[in-house]
């Protein structure tokens, strides 16, 4: 189990996180979400052992989690990191990099492992590539295979497909998530993308200027989005009283009602259209089949399922 208890830390003077408790046991997937400067690449650089915690302790299991003051080598052999930015051996091909520090003692084993950690990321057309003529989404693909290839117990994800392509994004993420659930590792994962929480992990923490402000099940979280911050992770949403925030998709279009909207634009997203509309002089957006004229009076209806 991981335990973060009571955490503050500041760069030189300015405070980034504040306070910050949460555990999570061993397995399971925490997603990290939150807006740039949020905090979240700085959490798990302290997960890793990179800085000394101002204040509160860190712990995996029975292992005090502690920074360079108290480490001549930073991090622990159980853990792995990837960071936003990768630094792998340009020189060297796809599979020497993945291989990099696994043991040549058993070179037939050595060599399955590799094979199976090309495939986890489906890079096995570029497994003799030297990586400097591999692209960023490339990169950051070699740079996931080498971080499991020492089966760590926890590893630490920092928006892990940023640089990767929507048409590789999809099956990548299912091969990495399934891969890494098959084989009890932990995982935290800091991300902007709700793919990536939704369907893959356990628990979520919103952070909003350095503090927690959630932490729950993706499905509690986006079925109660208890504020803006958490909703507009989820999809376009509208505040409007008395019923609260709603998702567009949660109101819908009806012959007749007393919400009366005027359209002022509709924009085509391939199974549905978002519509922007002025309800009571506020901006609206609800989800239509069709496109909808500029202009046109509608009626609306508000229905939370
Ligand atoms: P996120 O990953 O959520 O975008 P970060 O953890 O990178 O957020 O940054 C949190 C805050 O800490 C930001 O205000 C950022 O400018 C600041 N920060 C990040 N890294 C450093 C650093 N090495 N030195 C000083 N300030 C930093
Ligand atoms: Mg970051």
């Amino acid at each position: 189990m991981l335990q973060v208890k009571n955490i503050f830390f500041s760069y030189q003077k300015t405070k980034v996180l504040k306070n910050i408790s949460f555990s999570i046991s061993s397995g399971e997937n925490l997603s990290i979400i939150g807006e740039s400067g949020s905090g979240k690449s700085t959490l798990l650089k302290l997960i890793y052992g990179e800085y000394d915690l101002d204040e509160g302790s860190i712990q995996w299991k029975n292992n005090s989690i502690l920074g360079p003051s108290h480490n001549l080598v930073i991090g622990y052999p159980f853990m792995k990191y990837v960071a936003q930015e990768f630094d792998l051996m340009p020189y060297i091909t796809v599979e020497e990099n993945i291989g990099k520090y696994l043991s040549n003692f058993y070179p037939e084993e050595k060599q399955k492992r590799i094979k199976e950690l090309i495939e986890v990321v489906e890079l096995t057309e570029f497994a003799k590539t030297k990586v400097q003529y591999l692209s960023g989404g490339q990169k950051q693909r070699v740079a996931l295979a080498r971080a499991i290839a020492l089966q760590p117990e926890i590893i630490l994800l920092d928006e892990p497909f940023s640089h990767i392509d929507n048409f590789k994004k999809q099956s990548l993420r299912r091969n990495l998530f399934n891969y890494l659930k098959a084989h009890s590792i932990t995982c935290i994962v800091a991300t902007h993308d709700k793919n990536d929480v939704l369907s893959f992990s356990d628990k979520m923490i919103v952070l909003s200027k350095g503090k927690i402000i959630a932490c729950e099940k993706p499905k509690t979280l986006y079925n109660n989005p208890k504020s803006p911050i958490i909703a507009s992770f989820f999809g376009e949403f509208n505040v409007i009283e008395p019923y609260g925030i709603l998702y567009a998709h949660q109101i819908q279009l009806v012959e007749c009602s007393n919400l009366k909207a005027t359209v002022k634009k509709s924009y085509y997203y391939g199974n549905y259209y978002l519509v922007e509309a002025i309800l009571n002089n506020e901006t609206v957006f609800f989800e239509t089949s069709s496109s909808l004229k500029n202009n046109q009076e509608v009626c609306l209806k508000i229905s939370k399922n």
